[in-house]
């Protein structure tokens, strides 16, 4: 209802109407029926004013006491928008335990227990349908619990969601403004994170080193960044990485397994520094045969930085045991900012490099003009395993846009059957 109060009391009224000037949009035309009560004019909307209406009243012909004129007046009603989403905790890769967070741009009334307000709904395809009637499952509904706190509600799941499960996310219309506006009704899909997490060990300092899973076929590949933790737009490139093969999880080529850390060297990323904990250059603590203590980088002579011994750094180790475990058909390492793709000189990394070269541009093979001892690259070369050494160009771009066209290619390769490569006797 509206109510138009003067400075001096009204008698009569002619009618109330409302009008949309031109150029007016957008704008409703409301029927009204207007009345005098207590020497205010009140008008009622023969329909509900919803969020974000607007149009302009018309008051024909007002009669005030004491005043024997009469006068036409026009306003602008304009209805505040309803609370709008902002936006939302939840994405494809959403952790099953974790609780939902939907942020409004505006504060919340408390709803008041309806449940119908929120709506998370069980995509299901035809095989998850036949696996939820042999579980005996109760079909599409998750049942939720929902705590509202200022402009922000909670949604928690009350039965544990599994993983790579599709959702839908339903908000009802009645989550209204603190002024009473309703939310206009809003829905989102996503998915319960669908990568399997290996815990590969924890960094000098106890920080967890994990690899995202993607895929359980028999060709394997490995990604990998920050081995520098200064170099760290190559974790969020590998981020980056992740959060795609994670929303196309669902539909990766076949026959692949692809892993992806985000960091070897968490220490070294938090510190913004080259090394790890100990000082020591990750990249030159593997075991090969030109393995050293002292080490060379960039001209500069460091006494200390291959470690104690080779693998002698718990970083080095988990990755050791990752490609012990994996058996990736091919290794890629990512640094900043040498701006090329470098093989390990095995042929079928040959190869892949080449093919890394052409799709992102960056040239190949360009030879370091120092030394390096112990090198990653180098131990998998040892072991007849093909690695790629990528340089992005840049020390804080992740680059990951001509990159992802290159991984691609990579990916859809090795899952046509590794054609391109040729079978390396590997050691155990
Ligand atoms: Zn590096």
């Amino acid at each position: 209802m509206l109510r138009l109060v003067f400075n001096r009391s009204v008698s009569s009224v002619q009618k109330v109407v409302t009008r949309c000037p031109p150029g007016w949009k957008p704008c409703s035309i409301i029927s009204l029926r207007a009345t005098v009560v207590d020497g205010a004019i009140q008008a009622v909307p023969q329909r509900s004013l919803t969020s974000g209406d607007r149009f302009q009243v018309e008051v024909f012909d007002v009669k005030v006491r004491g005043n024997s004129g009469s006068e036409t007046h026009r306003y602008e009603v304009r209805v505040p928008p309803g609370p709008k989403v902002l936006r939302t905790s939840s994405a494809y890769g959403h952790e099953p335990h974790r609780r939902m967070i939907v942020t409004f741009d505006q504060k919340l009334r408390r709803a008041h227990g309806r449940r119908d307000c929120v709506r998370l709904e069980a995509v299901l395809d035809a095989e998850d349908k036949d696996k939820d009637k042999d579980k005996g499952g109760t079909g599409k509904n998750v049942p939720v619990s929902v705590v509202t706190a200022g402009s922000k509600l909670y949604i928690k799941p009350t039965r544990l969601l599994g993983s790579c499960q599709e959702l839908q996310l339903t908000l009802g219309t009645c989550h209204t403004s603190a002024a009473g506006w309703p939310a206009r009704e809003w829905s989102k899909r996503f998915r319960t994170r669908c990568a399997r997490l290996w815990n590969l060990g924890r960094s000098v300092e106890g920080r967890r080193i994990r690899a995202h899973v993607f895929g359980n076929g028999a060709r394997k590949l490995l990604f990998f960044g920050g081995i520098h933790g200064d170099e760290y737009n190559t974790t969020r490139l590998m981020k980056n990485w992740s959060y795609l093969l994670e929303a196309r999880a669902r539909s990766l080529p076949k026959g692949v397994t692809i892993a992806v850390v985000h960091s070897i060297n968490p220490d070294g990323l938090v510190a913004k520094r080259r090394y790890n904990a100990r000082w020591v250059d990750l990249n030159r603590n593997f075991l090969t045969k030109n393995w050293s203590q002292a080490t060379t980088w960039q001209h500069r002579k460091l006494s200390n930085a291959g470690g104690a011994r080779a693998f002698s750094e718990p970083e080095t180790r988990a990755l050791r045991d990752l490609i012990n475990r994996l058996k990736p058909m091919l290794s890629l390492s990512y640094h900043s900012a040498g701006r090329m793709v470098q093989s390990n000189q095995l042929p079928a990394a040959d190869r892949w490099a080449k093919l890394y070269a052409r799709s992102s541009g960056y040239p190949l093979n360009k030879q370091l003009p120092y030394a390096v001892t112990g090198s990653f690259a180098d131990w998998c070369r040892e072991r007849g395993l093909p690695a790629l050494t990528i340089e992005l160009s840049f020390k804080h771009i992740a680059e990951f846009k001509r990159n992802q066209t290159a991984m691609w290619q990579i990916v859809k390769q090795v899952a046509g059957g590794g054609r391109r490569t040729t079978k390396q006797k590997r050691r155990p």
